[in-house]
């Protein structure tokens, strides 16, 4: 049980947020409870020094003045002419300048006659000292005593003002609960590090100007409770994991596994056969399965899941393999389905188009022994197995932890398989599955290869001419990253330009995108497959496991508005048959240097490993878009490439925790339980 003091933790704000426009928008947008707030962090820290009199004043300098508001220059404004505000220091004139283009509003906050603290940059503009968007500084805010204020930044968001989301935190850090130390081993080794209370309080008053900097102490603490949780969450469900009993299969399925390898249209590779045998080894062990498959794109995973599926079929049990989309979903129950029928086994298909459900439900539920595929209509209530013993996730990154969970809630004593597109470096794997066996695929099961071009868009008419010259006997993809264009920059990436445009070059083209009904998304990949469609213009959606083995050429339009690891899958579409692939990256002009870098090197790699490695780094392993491309939940605090060091500390720390006081009961377990809680794990 969790304290009750942390309990408070999750008070909704709505009381101590007056004004319901701001209420609104801090609840929509940050969240309704003290942990949303404080856990929403400054992305900058701006430190100025406190300046009384005209000699402390020198270029580039970032200051904070007391000054009085002297006179607006609006009357003659053109476009491309700043707004300027004049002020006084010290008897003398420093100029504001603002370049938005809505001013209207600084009349309001700048009354002339009146005096002001504001912070800034200066610089030095035909002689004069200028100040160029200031910031307006809070004077209780400020600590006469110090000569430094930092003012901090928090993303801003729909109409919500950095300054406003600041306020309501301060309103909150007060109210907050004194949580006792869970921490032993971080204080040893940083010794005078500050509480849990101090640190996220230090975060919010931008104690340090190096707050937000990975390696303050402040931060390092937070990063480290983060892993901590994080961790200690991780090795109890291991612990239940090891504790619970699966069941117990048949160990002679080698002769329906040799009758199956035999309706291939391939023969499976060693490397395949190596990573069967090791999965069925661990689904015979006495204890619960889960396991990560790992391997590049295009390197035949899914026959490695489908064989491991027999053997537990081959006991009488159900299996399911869930795939993120349909047409995935469909792709895996077309190769099964007759092969399965030869060895009297059902397959059954889920998905939320299929039409006839009740039949496929009612046999799910009274039939053993088959192989259910589907996408997410599989989670749903109604769907009642028999007896389902292993659940096989494709693309698990797609999938979250409580819809893995619920799928494996629909059996008993269930054994799971996850599987990777994306190969997961060895840090990410650790602070997401935590220390989960891993079955790899490595080696590829055709000879062909990729090579990967790159071209700015200024050249596409010689791009479309030598695709011309090789559609005859080709099929290509064109992968744009957008539908619809929504504003000049993004004006030619979309599928509506490029379709028009490619149209007048090619005949047999189609398109495909998330937003067309699954039957029409089925109608052209069919038309692709069977050649009716040649060149088939597309967003991300045929990225995942999509296989259409004469394909020879992929285009990505825009590319570096892709990540390094999705280019790679995408490239993956290509070089699957027996020809070598071509994958064209064009690229807009200008490219700053570090989009030309990430460019070159998935040029010059073709491994999916390296790139992920180096797409993390790249990236530091988070994404702006609040889930990374592996799926998985971003850490606020913990920084996956710059606090390894500390992964090393909790992984060590939890082993002793858990060894002393599995059940957390000792007091230090109970203020540990209070860390789960803050970390909701
Ligand atoms: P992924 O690992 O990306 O899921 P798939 O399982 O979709 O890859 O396999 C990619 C393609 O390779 C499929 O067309 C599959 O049938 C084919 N394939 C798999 N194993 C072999 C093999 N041993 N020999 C030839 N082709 C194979
Ligand atoms: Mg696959």
């Amino acid at each position: 049980m969790q304290s009750t003091s942390i309990k408070k933790i999750y008070s909704n704000i709505s009381n101590i947020i007056t004004g319901e426009k701001t209420r609104k928008l801090v609840i929509e947008n940050i969240g309704n409870t003290y942990k949303d707030l404080i856990f929403y962090i400054p992305y900058k820290v701006v430190s100025s020094s406190y300046c009384n009199n005209w000699g402390q004043l020198s270029d580039k300098k970032k200051i904070l003045i007391k000054v009085l508001v002297d006179k607006h220059f609006s009357s003659f404004r053109r476009s491309n002419i700043p707004y300027k505000i004049k002020v006084i220091f010290d008897n003398k004139g420093i100029n504001l300048v603002f370049f938005s283009k809505y001013t209207g509003y600084l009349k309001n906050i700048y009354k002339e006659g009146e005096e002001i603290y504001i912070a800034g940059t200066l610089a030095v503009y035909g002689k004069k000292f200028q100040i160029l968007h200031p910031t307006i500084i809070d004077f209780k805010n400020i600590n006469p005593e110090k000569n430094t204020i930092n003012t901090l930044f928090y993303r801003q968001k729909a109409g919500l003002k950095t300054k406003i989301i600041h306020k309501s935190i301060l309103k909150v850090l007060p109210l907050l609960p004194k949580l006792e130390e869970w921490n032993l081993l971080f204080m040893e080794q940083y010794p005078l590090s500050p509480s849990w209370n101090e640190a996220i309080t230090n975060i919010h008053l931008g104690k340090e100007d190096n707050i937000l900097e990975n390696n303050s102490k402040t931060f390092l603490r937070l990063a480290y409770d983060e892993i901590l949780a994080n961790q200690l969450s991780l090795g109890i469900i291991r612990n239940s994991i090891n504790k619970e009993k699966s069941n117990i299969y048949k160990k002679n399925s080698i002769n329906i596994i040799d009758k199956f390898t035999k309706l291939l249209e391939f023969k499976l590779t060693l490397d395949q056969k190596n990573n069967i045998t090791e999965i069925i080894n661990d689904l015979n062990s006495n204890k619960k399965m889960l396991r990560l498959l790992h391997g590049d794109v295009g390197i035949g995973k899914t026959i490695v899941a489908i064989v491991s599926a027999l053997h537990v079929i081959h006991s009488g049990y159900q299996v399911v393999l869930i795939a993120p989309t349909e047409i995935l979903a469909n792709q895996h129950f077309n190769f099964i389905k007759d092969k399965f029928k030869k060895l009297y086994i059902n397959v059954y298909l889920l998905t939320a188009s299929i039409k006839n459900k009740k039949t496929i439900l009612y046999d799910i539920k009274n039939n053993e022994k088959s192989l259910v595929i589907g996408t997410h209509a599989l989670l749903q209530k109604s769907i009642i197995f028999n007896n389902l013993s292993y659940v096989i996730i494709d693309e698990q990154h797609r999938f979250g932890v409580k819809q893995r969970l619920n799928l494996r809630n629909k059996g008993k004593k269930v054994d799971m398989l996850l599987m990777s597109a994306t190969p997961i470096p060895r840090t990410m794997l650790l602070t997401h599955l935590g220390d989960i066996s891993t079955s790899t695929v490595k080696q590829k099961p055709f000879n062909t290869k990729i090579r990967t071009i790159l071209k700015s868009e200024i050249n596409i008419n010689e791009v479309i001419k030598f695709i011309k010259d090789k559609i005859n006997n080709n099929k290509v993809f064109w992968i744009c990253p957008l539908i619809e264009s929504i504003d000049e920059e993004t004006n030619n990436s979309s599928i509506e330009k490029r379709y028009k445009l490619l149209k007048k070059n090619f005949n047999d083209i189609g398109y495909l995108h998330g937003k067309l009904p699954i039957e029409d998304k089925n109608k052209t990949l069919d038309s692709f497959k069977n050649g009716e469609i040649k060149l088939l213009i597309s967003t991300v959606v045929i990225e995942v496991g999509i296989d259409i083995p004469d394909a020879n050429i992929i285009l990505i339009d825009n590319a570096d508005r892709f990540g390094l690891a999705q280019i790679h899958q995408l490239r993956g579409r290509v070089g699957r048959g027996k020809k070598d692939g071509i994958c064209i990256l064009l690229y807009k002009e200008p490219l700053n240097d570090t989009a030309k870098e990430r460019l070159k090197v998935v040029k010059n790699s073709n491994n999916g490993f390296d790139l992920s490695e180096k797409d993390l780094i790249m990236r530091g392993g988070g994404d702006v878009l609040g889930k990374n491309q592996y799926g998985f939940e971003n850490f606020i605090f913990y920084n996956i490439i710059k606090h390894q060091n500390l992964l090393k500390m909790a992984i060590m720390e939890v082993n002793d925790i858990l060894n002393s006081d599995p059940n957390l009961q000792s007091a230090r377990g109970k203020r540990l339980i209070d860390l789960l809680y803050l970390f909701e794990k």
